[in-house]
């Protein structure tokens, strides 16, 4: 097997204060696995600057000029972590054989990019760094955090447990990426639904290593909601059966009522008329499921998402 281009992509935004150890750590990490055989020195770091107000740019035009390893985009403006990594992992598309993602603030192992390097000359095209334990995190961000994983696996969305945006992609799996237009971006689930042969390699993460983070609670509740609202239909669904359940038990009520009005039991007119309010708000309910289902068709359709990837092929030549 050739020895593989190496592209690791890391977003930042004002991240002025951890990219001197960053670049170091990058670096360095990369002259290793150079002089071990592993990557080749056409390698590279690529940070993005996500539209930062303070010095990140400037210090990645300086780094540049003093090591051509690192490179740099500068988006025009603030996008948000998940454009910010795809216009990253695109750009690094056609100059690499595999990217690996990880997050500016030190908080991934930059030496779990060992462990991609082995899976992905096993046969890997997308390998998940994946958290071994959360004990960095504060109590509220691992609650939140692990609620949330449990939510998606409930709503059908396909993802990696404890995996952050922290993983490879071989050229092959970018290229597919390519290929979901969706602005919408949800990574973690983009990724799975491609479906290639993949892996996990677990690390220690640790506590951000200087500077704040840049994901705020408002974020990160925009992320879990674009995560479940950008792959299930679920939501849509539960309308439909909440819809079912009101008119099953209102019918059940009134025939109650009736059965009793005929048995010559007195029955309330109000119960009566609050039973039939029920009753017409459950097929409300019940009609804009039906219509939810075909709007999640249409969302669906909307999306254009690949049907299907093809990750191997035994085909004659074409003439
Ligand atoms: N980030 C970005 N654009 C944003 C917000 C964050 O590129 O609008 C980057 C940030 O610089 C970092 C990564 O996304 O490299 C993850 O952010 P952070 O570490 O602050 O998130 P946390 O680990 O606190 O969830
Ligand atoms: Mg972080």
């Amino acid at each position: 097997m050739k020895i593989p281009v190496l592209y690791v992509v890391v977003p930042c935004y004002n991240e002025q204060e951890v990219l001197p150890e960053t670049t170091r750590r990058l670096t360095a990490k990369l002259a290793e696995l150079v002089a071990t055989g592993q990557c080749s020195p056409a390698s590279r770091v690529l940070y993005v600057d996500d539209g930062s107000k303070d010095d990140t740019w400037r210090m990645i035009e300086a780094y540049h000029s003093q090591n051509p390893v690192v490179c740099g985009i500068k988006l025009a403006h603030n996008r948000g972590h998940q454009n910010a990594l795809l216009a990253g992992l695109m750009a690094a598309r056609d100059r690499c054989d595999c990217a690996a993602s990880m997050d500016a603030d030190l908080q991934d192992d930059v030496n779990v990019l060992d462990g991609f390097l082995e899976k992905y000359r096993a046969g890997c095209h997308v390998v998940y760094g994946v958290r071994s334990s959360r004990a960095s995190d504060t109590g509220f961000k691992r609650g939140t955090a692990q609620g949330f994983y449990r939510l998606l696996a409930h709503m059908g969305v396909e993802t990696v447990y404890n995996h952050a945006d922290c993983r490879l992609l071989s050229r092959r799996a970018l290229e597919e990426l390519a290929r979901y237009p969706e602005t919408n971006l949800f990574l973690r689930g983009m990724v799975p639904h491609m479906g290639f042969q993949s892996d996990v390699v677990y690390f220690e993460r640790a506590p951000r290593y200087a500077g704040e983070t840049k994901y705020p609670l408002r974020k990160m509740l925009a992320l879990a909601w674009n995560g479940i609202t950008s792959f299930s239909v679920k939501p849509l669904a539960a309308v439909t059966v909440l819809g079912a359940v009101i008119t099953l038990l209102s019918l059940a009520g009134l025939l109650a009522e009736a059965v009793c009005a005929l048995c010559g039991v007195a029955v309330s007119g109000l119960l009566a008329a609050v039973t039939s309010v029920w009753l017409l708000g459950g097929l409300v309910l019940l009609c804009l499921g039906l219509v939810g289902s075909y709007v999640g068709k249409v969302y669906g359709e909307v999306k254009a998402r690949p049907r299907f990837a093809v990750e191997k092929a035994l085909l004659d030549q074409k003439e």
